[in-house]
């Protein structure tokens, strides 16, 4: 008898961080990534950090950051 195991297809769910949101370094375990010589959303900020980072149910994604608010700016692949 063959039995067939059905594997479940990856789901590509996208972090559920938003722009707009605090950011939580720590909870997020933020990791540096790359600066982006972009004007903040919220601030006058000419700067924003991006940061790879999971979200509180270990998806990971990447978020641009204002170094001055602490605000996402961006969420990117
Ligand atoms: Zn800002």
């Amino acid at each position: 008898m063959r039995r067939v195991f059905t594997i479940p297809e990856e789901q590509h769910v996208s972090i559920t961080i938003n722009v707009g949101e605090d950011f939580k370094a720590i909870v997020w375990k933020a990791q540096f990534d790359m600066d982006f010589k972009t004007e903040c959303l919220f601030c006058y900020s000419e700067k924003i950090t991006g940061y790879r980072v999971e979200d509180e149910d270990g998806r990971a994604g990447k978020v641009a950051v204002c170094p001055h608010c602490e605000k996402v700016n961006a969420v990117y692949m």
